[in-house]
């Protein structure tokens, strides 16, 4: 695999490459959203967007009102994802009102613009949300694309960056995207302890969450991405599917899923849930009253307890013993 040079890289005394920061590009970004919010382009309510503490077995949690969610759910058509006959994700990509302008310059900005489009998120969850879309329609991101999101996140100062794809929650998984903010999540808190190795880089287990979780936190950027590829296809011949997590420090987080649906609730849990995030949301509701839906979420978001969302991650993330990804040379040790 022969890597394109898209980051200027300096080596420091201990031998480790760094990265050099992309000016401004966060300041941008986030400039572009907080005029999108103004302009009602971008629906979040900071003031309104409350965190409780919940217990999820031994990790802490959050359960996280969003007040702004009444509005996603009253423009939502459930049937419109589902009955199209084109992309969604390819027509956000080509619709410019829906664009991100990244106008920095440098090699890593330039190439990774030539590979995804970054698009305002209208609902977003997390501060300071957007979404880095594929140029191109297919459902899994390549080495050289992890590589590049690893690297915008080394350099550019924004906080994680989550995935999903088919079975781990994600609502357009023909079309693979990742979403970038600027807050942490619970499940980023976490320690981990070595289990083992792919391709030489080691793998991390996440204490304290309620299901397998794998971390890759050494090696180079290139070495990490070519073991999170190796991982992934692991998991895939397994029949797992699974949430990536990435932090500012291209520390990969990674939770092996075995359904997107509990069997004991009817809520689906996606990327945020499985960081340990609840938002409460309305799936079995019909009611489009603003009013009607802002006292449900409200009560469902003041009644949560953990328990539900502990279950719901118990029965939706892989359980079994790390000795069962090593006996099946997922990693070895
Ligand atoms: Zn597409």
């Amino acid at each position: 695999m022969k890597w394109p040079l898209i980051c200027n890289l300096n080596v420091n005394l201990a031998g480790h490459m760094t990265y050099s920061l992309t000016p401004r590009v966060k300041e941008e970004i986030l400039s572009q959203i907080n005029r999108a919010i103004v302009e009602g382009e971008v629906n979040w309510d900071d003031s309104g967007t409350i965190d409780r503490t919940i217990p999820l077995g031994q990790m802490r949690g959050i359960a996280r009102y969003v007040p702004t969610f009444v509005i996603r759910h009253i423009a939502y058509d459930p049937s419109g994802f589902a009955g199209r006959s084109t992309c969604t994700l390819c027509e956000l990509v080509r619709s410019s009102p829906n664009r991100l302008i990244i106008s920095s310059g440098g090699s890593l900005l330039d190439h990774m613009q030539r590979v995804f489009a970054p698009c305002f998120n209208h609902y977003p969850y997390l501060r300071g949300q957007f979404s880095l879309v594929l140029r191109e329609h297919r459902s899994l991101f390549s080495e050289i694309d992890i590589s590049l999101i690893m690297q915008f996140m080394l350099s550019s100062g924004f906080v994680a960056a989550s995935i999903q794809i088919r079975g781990s929650g994600a609502t357009l998984p023909d079309h693979a995207h990742v979403s970038i903010f600027n807050e942490t999540l619970p499940i980023l808190k976490l320690e981990s302890t070595n289990i083992g190795f792919i391709q030489g880089v080691g793998v991390e287990r996440c204490e304290r969450y309620p299901g397998v979780v794998l971390v890759l936190a050494h090696g180079d950027i290139h070495s990490r991405a070519v073991a999170l590829t190796v991982l992934c296809r692991r998991l895939e011949r397994h029949s797992l599917s699974y949430n990536l997590y990435i932090d500012s420090k291209a520390r990969v987080v990674v939770v092996l899923r075995v359904r997107s649906h509990p069997i004991s609730y009817q809520v689906k849990v996606g990327t945020t849930t499985a960081a340990g995030m609840y938002i409460p949301y309305f799936e079995d509701s019909n009611s489009k009253d603003a009013q009607v839906l802002q006292e449900l979420m409200r009560s469902r978001w003041l009644c949560t307890n953990g328990l539900e969302v502990a279950t719901s991650l118990r029965e939706t993330v892989f359980q079994d013993d790390p000795q069962w990804l090593l006996d099946r040379g997922i990693c070895t040790w």
